[in-house]
């Protein structure tokens, strides 16, 4: 079996684990095994020992009579999350070899649950990027055509699922980094509403928009993963007061008024014209409405919404962020965390050597930005102005929500694009964001899901937006999809 173990998604495996046709410790060489041997630089840490150890542990469980679907299961965090066992780096020169003495919630949660960590995965520098070309450990390539970039920040654990090195692996999203590289890479992802997951040991880069969410092969494996990341933490003040969810149940659910032939008969996906303009990629757009016109199929209906400031979410996104980032970054100076400068003079001297030796260009100018909108003079003018914009913008998907159950449109204007490709300018990463940031500023759930090949042979994602707390609904839809399609299957050449 082990030959195959690799092409396991987090649900067969996990029967095949409870089946005792493999073991954990089986599957875990396997995958070290093709993690170790990474072409793609999405490995930032291989972690054999401690990955071992855990797989044997599991299988005693299992022996011990312990059913969890996920235990044994091999997966890998975005090397964001702090992790005891090995070195947190978040894609920066600041934290390199930073160990940290405790678990992130996300890290120990997966852990009870008997999840196998395989390692770190490489980001973007504190989760600021869309193409994971901003690592200090150098980009990742896309497993599609090593040309062209996964995506970012989550490109590591995007990259790392579509090729196959583990089934599934934890991901952020602040303004998109979990749907857009789960869109350039083929798999599908979730960030759920914000506040569903503990944002307890993720280190932060916008605490007011960062969530954390699994990235998979399918929507089923997401939904195994989602039930045991999230739940209420009393050490993240914004953690949400639920019981603990199984998405995975919700998943399965069956709508009133659904038959066999349509699972969705009933749902009413909105089109806000704004993610469809003129300009859109045509294969893009074509990807995107094939992909809905399946879901169409499987007796859901389509109606026009709009979502008016779609384009105002960019300016009111790169102000919001930065500003929050700039506060955030303030405490690695080099006394309480981070690189402290070999040489310097005085107090100040060391501060602004520290900080100017260990962050790259793309942090700076962020923290330039933060700093520059949260100033004496430019907060009423930009801050406040944004922070209003923000919440007319969340209003806009509450009347959407009147006439729709689900939002759809695509993830990202294109698919992936080339390493370099973008050169010195950041807008043009910043432009390409337009379609995640919307949801992102209000909170809201969504999904990338796999909807095909365009251009260059390159994946498309569908993006599915649902209201607060409707991950079931979402995993429910794009499962469906994924049980009547073969998008979510096609894998990148070997
Ligand atoms: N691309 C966006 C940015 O650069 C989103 C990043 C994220 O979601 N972490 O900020």
């Amino acid at each position: 079996m082990s030959a195959q173990l690799h092409t396991l998604g987090v649900a067969e495996l996990g029967r095949a684990l409870a089946a005792k046709s493999t073991s954990s410790v089986e599957a875990t060489q396997a995958l070290l095994a093709r993690a170790k041997a990474d072409t793609h630089g999405a490995f930032l840490v291989v972690d054999e020992d401690a990955a071992l150890a855990a797989a044997k542990a599991a299988d005693a469980k299992r022996g011990s009579g312990d059913a969890h679907p996920l235990l044994g299961v091999p997966i890998a965090h975005k090397d964001i999350f702090v992790t005891q066992e090995s070195a947190t780096t978040a894609g920066s020169k600041m934290l390199e070899g930073y160990r940290s003495p405790f678990d992130a919630t996300v890290v120990a949660r997966l852990k009870a649950a008997g999840a196998v960590s395989l390692g770190k995965l490489n980001c973007d520098e504190f989760a600021m990027g869309s193409a994971n070309e901003n690592s200090a450990y150098g980009p990742v390539r896309n497993p599609w055509d090593a040309t062209r970039v996964p995506g970012g920040s989550s490109g590591g654990s995007a990259a790392a699922v579509a090729a196959q090195l583990v089934p599934a692996a934890t991901g952020t999203d602040t303004g998109g980094s979990i749907r857009q590289p789960a869109s350039f890479t083929g798999v599908t992802g979730i960030k759920p509403t914000y506040g569903v997951c503990s944002r307890f040991g993720m280190i932060a880069f916008a605490s007011s928009l960062d969530q954390a969410g699994p990235l998979a092969r399918s929507a089923e494996d997401c939904a195994l993963l989602l039930s045991a990341m999230s739940g209420f933490d009393e050490r993240d003040a914004t953690s949400v007061q639920r019981p603990p969810q199984d998405f995975h149940a919700q998943m399965l659910q069956a709508r009133a008024g659904a038959t066999a032939a349509q699972p969705l008969k009933g749902l009413r996906i909105g089109l806000p014209k704004e993610f469809f303009p003129a300009a859109l990629a045509a294969d893009v757009s074509g990807r995107v409405r094939a992909a809905l016109t399946e879901m169409e199929k499987l007796g859901a209906t389509l109606v026009d919404v709009s979502l008016p400031r779609t384009e105002l979410s960019i300016p009111v996104y790169y102000i919001i962020a930065p500003a929050e980032a700039s506060s955030n970054l303030s405490r690695f100076d080099g006394v309480r965390y981070g690189h402290r400068a070999a040489q310097y003079g005085d107090l100040m001297d060391m501060y602004k050597k520290s900080r100017s030796e260990a962050f790259g260009p793309e942090v700076k100018r962020r923290i330039m930005i933060g700093t520059y909108v949260l100033s004496h003079g430019y907060y009423d003018a930009y801050y406040l102005q944004a922070q209003k914009l923000r919440r007319m913008i969340a209003d806009d998907f509450q009347a959407c929500f009147q006439q729709c159950d689900l939002i759809a449109g695509p993830v990202a204007p294109t698919v992936a694009w080339k390493l370099g490709e973008q050169g010195d300018d950041p807008v043009k990463a910043y432009l390409a964001d337009i379609f995640t940031l919307p949801g992102s500023l209000a909170g809201l759930p969504g999904m990338s899901v796999p909807a095909g090949l365009g251009e260059g042979g390159m994946p498309v994602g569908l993006q599915l937006l649902g209201n607060y707390f409707a991950e079931g609904t979402l995993l429910h839809a794009a499962h469906a999809l994924q049980l009547a399609t073969d998008f979510h299957l096609q894998r990148p050449r070997a």
